[in-house]
């Protein structure tokens, strides 16, 4: 090999990656590795305490006993669960999605669920099917995170609407449309995650609710209804759907991924029926169908296992959790700091004094060995780098402890800076 070898191969290879960057499509641009996944590697090592990402706990789950059904299911189905099936998903399936949704007041046909991988597959599919480059979609300050990936990977812009601790504020969402179509622009829909919301852990007052959708309904604006959580209140409450008040103007996104196993990928969307088939036919684009023995073993699993009850015992898994993480906040962290206090859900939101970057603080609490997500990865507009997101979900409650003392030590040693 001469010496120049090298130097040509290196050459060639960022000639041809130029190559690819430039056929890449506009939209692409949009479509950045988010904060939490950038995140994960390094919080992912034994000894930090990740408070940064959103999985599930899957302690409770009865793992022998749905080793059986699983084993039922190949046996007795295996011909049809190996198989493709329809792109809307398994009849079945979605007339007992109907009866999990009628748990939160919504009365619904099983032709208007669309099965899909996920809820996030719901959130691209809808984006897909109503967002042109440059439409402007609103959704809550600070927002999830999956869903502007979504959002700026189709073009759309968003706009935020403030929130306070009962949810998204009417005022703040009427002046967003108003100041918003004043200018010209046109607003596809609202997307909001009304109960125990990812991150901010706010519930939206069900006094609130039906002024939200008079105000989207007057501005013909679709509203999108994120609601994976809703059925986790940690005192077993359970509030009214969006839904369940407006059939006509909300799309429900629903999943199976908090309260059975988010490995398994089954979600839905529940649209008014003029929406229902062109989501079916975005789906079927995408995917052909959602996974067939996916579909059966969730719809064996609510027949067969007392799936409530598994409810209540995730809640009991989350709610210790929740209740170490607020103990430890009110132990550790420094005056000035402020946080949601959650009744359902994973998530806290915390507030630091002025001064302080949660972005920039990220790697010096890394190296303390605590993770935690900056607000920023929850704007599209940059704002944000005064809060974080803690989760709960996941850690023992003796390691949300010890992350939260880790955290309030970066905290007061940046104060001191
Ligand atoms: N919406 C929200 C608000 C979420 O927090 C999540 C998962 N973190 C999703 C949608 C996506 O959930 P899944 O695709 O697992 O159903």
């Amino acid at each position: 090999m001469t010496s120049q070898e090298p130097q040509q191969a290196s050459r060639s290879r960022a000639r041809s990656l130029d190559a690819h960057l430039s056929r890449y499509a506009a939209r692409t641009a949009g479509m950045t590795a988010s904060e939490i996944r950038a995140l994960f590697s390094v919080a992912s090592r034994p000894e930090v305490v990740s408070l940064a990402g959103g999985m599930p706990n899957l302690s409770a789950l009865p793992m022998e006993s749905l080793a059986g059904e699983v084993a039922r299911l190949v046996a007795d189905e295996g011909q049809v669960a190996f198989q493709y099936g329809s792109a809307q998903g398994v009849p079945e399936l979605r007339e007992q999605i109907t009866e999990v949704m009628a748990l939160e007041g919504i009365s619904a046909h099983p032709d208007d669920v669309v099965v899909t991988v996920g809820s996030q597959m719901a959130l691209d599919t809808v984006t897909r099917i109503f967002c042109d480059p440059g439409d402007v979609v609103l959704a809550e300050a600070p927002s999830y995170v999956g869903a502007l990936g979504s959002f700026t990977a189709y073009q759309a812009e968003v706009v935020h609407v403030a929130m306070d601790e009962a949810g998204l504020i009417p005022e703040a969402l009427r002046a967003a449309l108003d100041s918003v179509q004043a200018a010209g622009r046109r607003v596809k829909f609202l997307y909001t995650i009304p109960n125990f919301h990812n991150p901010a852990g706010v519930t939206l007052a069900v006094s609130r609710r039906a002024e939200v959708l008079d105000i989207c309904a007057r501005h013909g604006v679709l509203v999108i209804e994120d609601n994976p959580y809703g059925l986790l209140g940690f005192d077993d409450q359970i509030y009214p759907a969006l839904r369940s008040m407006d059939a006509e103007n909300v799309v429900y996104l629903g999943s199976f991924s908090k309260t059975f196993a988010s490995g398994l990928r089954v979600g839905w969307a529940l649209a008014p029926h003029a929406v229902r088939e062109k989501l079916v036919l975005a789906s079927e684009s995408a995917t052909l169908c959602p996974p067939t023995f996916n579909q059966f073993l969730v719809s064996r699993y609510l027949s067969t296992h007392d799936w409530k009850g598994q409810v209540k015992k995730y809640r009991e898994v989350y709610r210790e959790r929740r209740d170490a993480m607020l103990s430890a906040l009110e132990q550790h962290l420094p005056d000035g700091c402020t946080w949601t206090r959650p009744d359902g859900g994973f998530y806290v939101w915390l507030t630091v004094p002025e001064g302080i970057d949660t972005k920039a603080m990220l790697p010096r609490a890394i190296t303390q060995r605590v993770a935690y997500v900056s607000g920023t990865a929850f704007h599209a507009n940059g704002f944000g780098s005064r809060q974080m997101r803690l989760s709960f979900c996941y850690p023992t409650p003796e390691r949300i402890q010890e992350g939260v003392r880790r955290l309030g030590g970066v905290l007061q040693d940046e104060l001191e800076l």
